[in-house]
């Protein structure tokens, strides 16, 4: 059975294109260069496993002919990835049952407020998505994984970063703390925040993922929550050969 990550969305929070700008047509001629918000899925040899739910949830998932999701990981509920959870009705309605969903108390809460009809009572057919809130475990046994759960920095919030075998993903970060170095040694794929070329207080920037990437010494390292600075092509090919941008529909066996 297929154990991988797939990139659902590599793109920054206003996606890219981002709304309102205009860019010459050799950039978006690039496929590479369309980010939907940032998105994982690891798909197990037993299910799949949803890494936060960006407002183009929908589409990436039929993008990618993904049909199931088990469980839910929400990394933290900043509007780019969260904005898509409605999206999981559709599989309630499939299942006939809520989705689970891990995060931490304070990301539970902010749920229960954006989200507050899929914890209501309605009457009998009428659909909305429901999902079961649930603490986030040092290892959750997921989709037949086992999945090591750690936090990050991102700016004053926590993030959930997660470790499958040789593979790790850590989102929107500007800050590793020790624990998290700790999870992170003798990791072999690693896919890591570099939001844009200039510094940014709660991102890593390009130059800072590539010492933090160096320092962390997997064999490849995928730059993820991308923004409009990066063109696909012309930033790969002044890149390391063991460092390259993620992009949407990326598939990273593990
Ligand atoms: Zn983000």
């Amino acid at each position: 059975m297929t154990r991988q990550a797939i990139v659902l969305g590599s793109g920054t929070s206003n996606g890219v294109p981002s709304l309102g700008k205009h860019y010459p047509p050799e950039y978006l001629a690039n496929a590479r260069n369309h980010r939907t918000r940032p998105s994982l899925l690891l798909q197990g040899p037993t299910g799949n496993v949803l890494v936060d739910c960006p407002p183009e949830l929908r589409l990436q998932m039929i993008r990618e002919d993904v049909f199931d999701v088990e469980a839910v990981m929400v990394t933290h509920t900043h509007a780019d990835h969260v904005m898509g959870m409605d999206d999981l009705r559709s599989l309630c309605l499939k299942y006939q049952r809520p989705i689970p969903i891990y995060t931490a108390p304070r990301y539970q809460e902010d749920i229960r407020r954006i989200f507050p009809y899929a914890f209501q009572q309605f009457p009998k057919g009428i659909w909305v998505p429901r999902f079961e809130l649930y603490d986030v475990p040092a290892v959750l046994n997921l989709g037949g994984l086992e999945i090591r759960t750690f936090w990050v920095e991102h700016g004053p919030l926590p993030v959930l970063a997660l470790r499958v075998g040789g593979f790790a993903y850590v989102t929107d970060v500007s800050h590793i703390p020790e624990e998290a170095w700790n999870q992170l040694t003798g990791v072999e794929t690693l896919v890591l925040d570099a939001v844009r070329y200039k510094p940014h207080p709660n991102h890593f920037h390009f130059d800072r993922a590539l010492e933090v990437a160096r320092e962390i010494g997997a064999k490849k390292t995928y730059l993820t929550h991308l923004s409009d600075d990066y063109d696909h092509d012309k930033t790969n090919a002044e890149l390391p050969d063991d460092i390259e941008l993620a992009y949407d529909g990326l598939r990273i066996p593990f």
